[in-house]
């Protein structure tokens, strides 16, 4: 017999683990500034975790940009887009969003 996992169940727990991460770092943020994120890289993360694109549409979480306008970026574009958070993402995000927008 096979049990039949609910759709979405990645989604929760990856949302989960985001949430806790955050609570961790709010905690941490006083004791440890420079571990803890920026308001600004926070704004990235949850743009990051969203299910909606910056044209609109839906895109799936951990995902940048929906399909559509990930297509339309170049290659070299598409690859900055793995940088982390605070290493570099905030600019490679900035770039493709004023990219996608001209
Ligand atoms: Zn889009």
């Amino acid at each position: 017999m096979t049990i039949a996992y609910p759709k979405g169940r990645g989604f929760v727990i990856a949302w989960g683990f985001y949430t806790l991460v955050l609570k961790d770092t709010e905690i941490s943020e006083q004791e440890d500034a420079a571990d803890g994120l920026t308001e600004d890289e926070k704004f990235y993360l949850e743009e990051l975790m969203s299910n909606e694109c910056q044209c609109g549409n839906g895109k799936k979480p951990r995902f940048s940009f929906c399909y559509r306008c990930y297509l339309q970026l170049p290659q070299t574009m598409k690859n900055s887009l793995y940088d982390h958070v605070g290493e570099g993402y905030e600019e490679s995000y900035d770039a493709a969003v004023e990219y996608l927008n001209t």
